[in-house]
């Protein structure tokens, strides 16, 4: 069945999502540059409102705007006003597991960095030095890697793990999937047995007022000081500051951060430290991640659009 309406897609998505689209029959707006004044003049023609993470669907915009759907391509849905779309009976929709082994690769990618000091030794090795003999590193086997948030991707990421014969600790304040544990020998527990116990924790939690800066510097003072930690969940988890001292002063062996308390981040500190390793947002960045998400997105408008959900 052939659907109406007008799309408006307001960050870059991959193309499936957008043929997909055009095929039921919906009239595609692709403004992926679209900024924040012309958003807010131009939202009440649209059926349907298309974001990845550069575009806010603030109050405004959803005040100004006639949709029935706000769409966000991805997990989380910090960017969107989710409480003014509510008030105004539009439905809100995200691509939830889309993203998830995405995630969990880079999870892993920066834990081997973080064990091997492969920023390092790639750096230098391209600038002439030799330096093999600083770069004595550490084995993920036999480790034990702590998750928190032990959802979609901390789930991906512990399945992960368990091929690289890591042992699992996990913490989540709601019940943990059953199979889950015990498929993957899983010890639950509490957030500081997990602190105290980890060699690495991994964090895969939404950001909310109970998350923001769960990593304070009296938590970050539990980990043991050989231990890393690696953040591709929100940056509003880590206290960026208390993170820098416990590095800077021995009291972490080394953290990895995909995502910043502010983005591009601005804590020139903390990203100069040597036990440091940054990527830049990228844990949904993949080609598979970014087609499956819009497809998902596609078909989830296409069937609220008919009344099917
Ligand atoms: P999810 O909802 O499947 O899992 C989150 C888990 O965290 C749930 O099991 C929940 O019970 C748990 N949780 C909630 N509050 C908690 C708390 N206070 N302490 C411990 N656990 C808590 O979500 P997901 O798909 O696994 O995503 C996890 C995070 O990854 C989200 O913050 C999401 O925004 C982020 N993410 C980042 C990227 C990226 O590009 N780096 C991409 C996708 C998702």
């Amino acid at each position: 069945m052939q659907v109406s309406g007008r799309v408006l897609v307001c960050d870059s998505i991959d193309r499936a999502g957008i043929d997909s689209m055009k095929r039921a029959g919906l009239a595609i707006d692709y403004k992926p540059e679209i900024k924040a004044n012309e958003l807010v003049a131009t939202v009440k023609d649209y059926d349907v409102i298309v974001v990845r993470s550069r575009t806010k669907v603030t109050k405004e915009v959803i005040d100004a705007s006639n949709a029935k759907i706000i769409a966000r391509v991805g997990v989380g849905l910090d960017n969107v006003d989710v409480k003014a779309a509510e008030a105004k009976k539009i439905r809100v929709i995200n691509a939830p597991e889309a993203a998830s082994v995405a995630v969990a690769e880079l999870a892993i990618g920066l834990m081997i960095s973080l064990a091997r000091n492969i920023p390092r030794a790639d750096a230098e090795t391209k600038k002439g030095n030799w330096i093999k003999k600083d770069l004595m590193g550490t084995q993920l086997s036999g480790k034990y890697l702590g998750i928190v948030g032990v959802g979609n991707i901390g789930r991906h990421i512990g399945r992960m793990a368990k091929a690289f014969h890591m042992n699992l600790i996990g913490y989540d304040p709601y019940p943990i999937n059953k199979e889950f544990i015990s498929e993957t020998g899983m010890i639950v527990t509490d957030l500081n047995t997990l602190l105290e116990s980890a060699d690495y924790i991994t964090c895969h939690v939404p950001s909310t007022p109970e998350t923001k800066h769960m990593f304070n510097a009296e938590r970050l003072a539990k980990m043991k000081p050989t231990a890393y930690l690696v953040n591709t969940s929100r940056g509003e988890i880590i206290d960026e500051n208390a993170l820098y001292e416990a590095l800077k002063n021995g009291k972490l062996a080394g953290a990895a951060l995909d995502v910043f308390e502010v983005e591009p981040p601005t804590n020139k500190l903390l990203l100069g430290l040597p036990n440091v390793v940054c990527t830049p947002h990228i844990g949904a960045q993949t080609k598979e991640a970014q087609e499956l998400a819009s497809i998902v997105i596609a078909e989830k408008i296409i069937q609220i659009l008919r009344g099917v959900i």
